[in-house]
């Protein structure tokens, strides 16, 4: 069956400026680090993805090692792309990155031009696009110069092959050094993808600053703790889920024992406020205007469908801000 995009699409998302560049992005925007590889079932990513667009996420988040195996999620988005979304190229942001492992020798991961340029081309191929909308420097390499890896990632952009760029992880004094350049450069540098969720605030602690005094967007991932700030855990650990599943090594069992107890005070707030966990924890993101998208992933279409509700609730009293830090400084 061929897929036709819901008309009713634009009607309710939340559009917001990146920093101070032209481009908008979703308040709720779709990661594809887990359940779109080869370890997942193709039928099920592909309805995630279609059912995203329908509720007007317009912008798909990939990476060059994202899978497992490295490398299947692109293939797989471009597979979805073929089949699906080439009619509405003009109506979707994808971005992809390059920086940790990818292939073996002293090419395959970190920052320098060998590296980053290599990884572009492999990305466009694996996703079947003539040029992503974003890319990203997937994490800082302190062993090349910032210099190198500006001009190279620079240079995707006046050879078409990206739009604008963004970096990912780098600290608040990485990304002043490395905005400096991209002045000098005249790079459309715009966003900055940090993590960022109510349990990872790291970022309050001068990298915002930075962000704003720049005139750069930021894009939150991991906002749900990667499933910590949902229901997912509140009796128990599923065996489908990312902390039970042995293909994905990035939550372990132990992490969800340490934060059970406050996941579940959360949820008591949230229950008040008339929301799920994980949509309190997407509006709790979104409850300050310094954030410009939520980056979410999602194992389901249920899941998706549930964040995207947080929109209808994004504002907080102080009252239960200050509850909320309260639990999470005890
Ligand atoms: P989240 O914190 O949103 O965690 C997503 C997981 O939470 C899902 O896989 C699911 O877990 C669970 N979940 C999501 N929604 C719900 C819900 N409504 N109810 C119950 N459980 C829910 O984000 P991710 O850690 O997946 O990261 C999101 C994206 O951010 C990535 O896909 C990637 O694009 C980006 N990212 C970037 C990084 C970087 O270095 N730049 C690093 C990490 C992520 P389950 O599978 O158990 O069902």
């Amino acid at each position: 069956m061929s897929y036709q995009a819901a008309e009713n699409r634009y009607d309710k998302m939340i559009y917001n400026r990146v920093g101070k560049s032209g481009l908008k992005l979703p308040a709720v925007s779709l990661g594809m680090w887990h359940n779109f590889g080869d370890v997942d079932l193709f039928d099920k990513s592909r309805a995630i993805v279609t059912r995203a667009f329908d509720l007007g996420i317009t912008h798909f988040d990939l990476a060059n090692n994202y899978g497992p195996p490295a490398g299947s999620a692109e293939e797989n988005f471009g597979r979805i792309f073929e089949k699906d979304l080439k009619p509405y190229r003009d109506e979707l942001i994808i971005s992809s990155k390059a920086g940790y492992y990818m292939w073996p020798g002293p090419y395959g991961e970190f920052g320098s031009k060998k590296n980053l340029t290599a990884s572009i081309d492999q990305s466009l191929n694996r996703m079947g696009l003539d040029y992503v909308d974003i890319f990203y420097s997937h994490r800082p390499d302190v062993n090349t110069p910032f210099e190198e890896t500006a001009q190279a990632l620079d240079l995707m952009v006046r050879q078409g092959k990206a739009l604008y760029i963004g970096i990912s992880n780098y600290s608040a004094e990485q990304t002043a050094e490395i905005s400096a350049i991209f002045k000098e450069l005249k790079t459309p540098f715009i966003i900055h993808q940090p993590s960022y969720s109510m349990f990872n605030r790291w970022i309050e602690d001068g990298l915002q600053d930075v962000l704003s005094e720049n005139g750069t967007g930021t894009i939150a991932y991991s906002p749900l703790a990667q499933g910590l700030l949902t229901d997912r855990y509140l009796d128990g650990i599923p065996e489908d889920s990312r902390a039970g599943r042995s293909s994905s090594p990035f939550l372990q069992e132990d992490q969800v024992h340490e934060n059970i107890a406050k996941s579940r005070a959360l949820n008591e707030i949230a229950k008040r406020r008339g929301q799920s966990l994980a949509q309190m924890a997407v509006a709790w993101i979104l409850r300050d205007q310094k954030v410009t998208s939520v980056l979410i992933g999602a194992s389901r279409v249920a899941q998706l469908e549930d964040n995207v509700k947080a929109l209808d609730n994004i504002h907080f009293t102080a009252e239960e801000l200050n509850e909320i830090d309260a639990i999470l400084n005890e």
